[in-house]
């Protein structure tokens, strides 16, 4: 079977499925996406939570190549930088880049939106809502799924993707198997979604430009800007203990607030309302070894569902499309190879991700404000302004396609370098103030 040959079931229609069938159906293969939720264009236009996630470097250069980085452009908010408020309400910013850079916050649901209508359009691509995976034979990949009616059928596929999440149904398969590895850590905080609505005319109430960030030490909220002028807050908190989910209650949520959060909470009337009623979700990092058993592979949160401190979950899983389809041309369409020499390349890679994540909560959360921080970012916009090629390790990841083990690599050696410059001029200035000392 040649590249652009056969037939493929993905399962999973959100942000790597969607994008991997405009992929697949470009290149001539004949597609069956499934997805569970209903068709998101029956309910368009109707009000429902705004939810958004920044997109950069890689998740545009992945959109790029099917010609639907303009689209998304025209939808975000370009933030240049974080803006951080103190206790006190004091603000202080931060770029992330140099001028010109920016990450971009897109709606979460119109993102999903532009992928699968250009997956549709594709007369080799058929997408299925309301479609549930119910069982699979991963080895002769034949698939049942079940209807809205509770009916099911049972399809035979030369290959099947997994794009069904962090919770993916295809890996469930995948886990009773021999040399399957697989685990899924959760981190002790969770996170719930709360809302800044729009002012006068649809106005952002805080700068719109900028990723704002509430760090308090054990935990933080964030806010990115939406289109219609509202914020979507992120409150990252534990689960258990003091200052928690299950401390709190939704009385005590605003004075809570207002004791730790007292420059916004006059800008979210409906605080009590939200906290109440929208979920309290966790967060995990799932990793597996390998990627692939019998016809199926996995994609996306499926393979390497990553804590969001860096924002680059939905970008990776974006370049994990990039990097399946590069094989399969490579692999000239055989799957097996094709799988195998894809989880081989990209899973390094995602691990990277997985830790510099985790880190990344402590950055923000804490580190984010303290002197030290705040001249190491000095320091860097200053080396990058003036010396060529210099990229701190936040440019290499959100504003690069640098793969992420290979950039973690460069910014771990020349850390190491510094310090042995350090270390060098400091020896030599102890030498000679003892020969100037000594005469
Ligand atoms: C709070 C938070 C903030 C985030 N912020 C960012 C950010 O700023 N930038 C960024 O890059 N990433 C961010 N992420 C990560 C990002 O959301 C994920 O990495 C991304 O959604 C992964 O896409 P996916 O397609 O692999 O999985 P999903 O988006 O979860 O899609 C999986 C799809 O499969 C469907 N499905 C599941 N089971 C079945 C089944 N049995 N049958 C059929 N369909 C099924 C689901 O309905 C869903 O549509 C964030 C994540 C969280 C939790």
């Amino acid at each position: 079977m040649r590249y652009g040959e056969g037939k493929v079931a993905i399962v999973g229609a959100g942000l790597a499925g969607s994008l991997m069938a405009v992929y697949l159906g470009r290149s001539g293969y004949r597609v069956d996406l499934f997805e569970k939720r209903p068709d998101p264009r029956i309910e368009k236009g109707q009000r429902t939570r705004s939810i958004n996630l920044a997109i950069s470097a890689r998740g545009l250069d992945a959109l790029g190549r099917v010609g639907l980085d303009r689209e998304v452009l025209d939808m975000a908010i370009p933030m240049r930088g974080r803006m951080m408020h103190a206790q006190s309400g004091r603000l202080t910013f931060q770029p992330y880049g140099v001028k010109g850079q920016a990450i971009n916050s897109v709606s979460r649901a119109n993102l999903n939106l532009v992928m699968i209508e250009a997956a549709d359009e594709l007369s080799n691509v058929c997408c299925h809502f309301s479609a549930v995976l119910a069982d699979a034979d991963i080895d002769n990949g034949v698939l049942k799924i079940r209807d809205p009616g509770g009916g099911s059928i049972s399809e035979t596929y030369d290959a099947v993707i997994g794009a069904d999440g962090a919770f993916s149904s295809v890996r469930a398969h995948m886990v009773q198997r021999q040399r399957f590895s697989f685990s899924q850590t959760y981190l002790e905080h969770g996170y719930k979604e709360l809302t800044i609505p729009a002012g006068p005319n649809n106005s952002h109430r805080l700068s719109r430009d900028a990723l704002h960030i509430w760090p308090r030490g054990g935990y933080m909220m964030i806010a990115l800007p939406n289109i219609d002028g509202s914020f979507t807050c992120t409150l990252f908190w534990p689960h258990e203990g003091p200052n928690s989910f299950e401390e709190v209650s939704e009385n005590e949520v605003v004075q809570f607030f207002e004791s730790n959060f007292l420059d916004v909470v006059s800008l979210m009337p409906s605080l009590m309302e939200d906290f109440a009623s929208n979920p309290t979700s966790s967060l995990a990092t799932i990793r597996c070894d390998p990627w692939h058993v019998g016809k199926a592979v996995l994609l996306g949160d499926a393979a390497h569902a990553v804590v969001p401190f860096y924002g680059q979950g939905a970008n990776a899983a974006f370049e994990s499309c990039v990097v399946l389809d590069e094989c399969l041309k490579e692999c000239s369409g055989d799957w097996r190879s094709a799988f195998a020499t894809y989880s081989h390349r990209r899973k390094p890679h995602t691990d990277a991700l997985a830790d510099l994540a985790i880190g990344n909560f402590v950055e923000m959360r804490n580190r984010v404000t303290s002197p030290m921080f705040l001249l190491k970012k000095k320091t860097e916009k200053l080396l990058l302004r003036t010396v060529p090629g210099y990229l701190p390790l936040y440019s290499m990841i959100s504003f690069s396609t640098i793969p992420y083990a290979e950039a973690v690599h460069r910014n771990r050696r020349r850390n190491a370098l510094t310090r042995n410059v350090v270390l060098l001029a400091g020896f030599a200035l102890v030498v000679l103030l003892l020969s100037y000392l000594l005469g």
